[in-house]
């Protein structure tokens, strides 16, 4: 029974095997030092292990969500590229990001007023808080309020309300399903201020989901003036990447470039992987992504 319920979460042998089908034929492994928790929400199953080189890892029906050596590169430019292309970001909204780590980056603007957070799983909030201190260290803000519950359905009762919207969803199948779609574009459009800004986890990567990417930017550009893609490393997401639309309200914003930067000195005390060079850089696309979101 136990053999059967650690292969179901990806364990065997003393690694964790991140197989699944929306990355067929390959998968991550992490060596495990030692598994802290293990518990079926009401949403997904959630698994937390301590690995031998990437500190804690927090595993969501199987699927890597984020592993303390690499987090940062994630939770920077996802924040960062959404925060930097507004001009004065005062209400934000997280959906998802229930480990805290997007809050954390997003607090670290002073001009934010308030920044809420509406998760679908308290599970993961409540163990994050618990195994995940350097990233659940965003819920202890004073700006910060938290919201449990569906995305979708908070959206749908907020209009012209936040100026940035970050969307730090786990992957399309499951839960997040919903907020990947074409409606959901719309309720965030409908969300944010004048000149409104928002980033989505895009949809995994370029050697893997084109033709996802693809439609997704399809999909916000039928409803955005301005929706862009955009791509960050990470060592143990799949193919060792990631992508992010970046939309904005005001036709004549260029978000490839930061309409507010931090000096050099404050950009290295505030971050580890994100800087202004690299939000322009993140734009750039190698020639087959280029050629496919023509
Ligand atoms: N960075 C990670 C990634 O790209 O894989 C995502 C991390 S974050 C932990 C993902 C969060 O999205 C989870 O806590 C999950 O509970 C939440 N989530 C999934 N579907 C949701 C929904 N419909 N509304 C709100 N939150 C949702």
């Amino acid at each position: 029974m136990k053999d059967l319920l650690t292969r179901r979460c990806g364990l065997t042998d003393g690694w964790f095997r991140e197989i699944s089908e929306m990355w067929p034929g390959q998968a991550m492994t992490l060596r495990v030092k030692k598994v802290l928790h293990h518990e079926k929400s009401k949403y997904q199953d959630v698994l937390i292990f301590e690995s031998t080189n990437h500190g804690n890892v927090l595993v969501l029906d199987n699927v890597i969500q984020c592993t303390e050596r690499d987090e940062f590169s994630y939770q920077e430019m996802i924040t960062h590229l959404a925060m930097n292309s507004h001009p004065n970001p005062k209400k934000v909204l997280v959906i998802g990001g229930g480990d805290g780590g997007v809050l954390r980056e997003v607090v670290k603007h002073e001009c934010v007023e308030e920044a809420t957070l509406c998760d679908i799983d308290e599970a993961v909030i409540r163990l994050s808080k618990q195994y995940l201190p350097h990233m659940a260290a965003g819920f202890n803000h004073p700006k910060v309020k938290v919201h449990v519950g569906d995305g979708f359905k908070f959206l749908d009762d907020y209009k012209n309300t936040f100026d940035v919207i970050i969307t730090d969803s786990s992957d399309p199948e499951g839960p997040a399903e919903s907020l990947f779609q074409k409606p959901y574009f719309q309720l965030l459009h409908d969300a944010l201020r004048e000149g409104g800004v928002i980033t989505t986890q895009g949809s995994e990567n370029q050697w893997l989901h084109l033709p996802l990417i693809t439609k997704l930017k399809k999909d916000c550009g039928e409803i955005f003036p301005v929706a862009e893609y955009a791509y960050t490393t990470i060592p143990t997401y799949p193919s060792g990447q990631i992508g992010f639309m970046v939309c904005c309200k005001d036709a004549n914003r260029n978000v490839r470039v930061p309409v507010r930067s931090w000096s050099k000195e404050e950009e290295r005390k505030l971050c580890r992987y994100y800087n202004s060079e690299i939000h322009k850089a993140s734009f750039v696309l190698p020639t087959f992504a280029q050629e496919a979101l023509q």
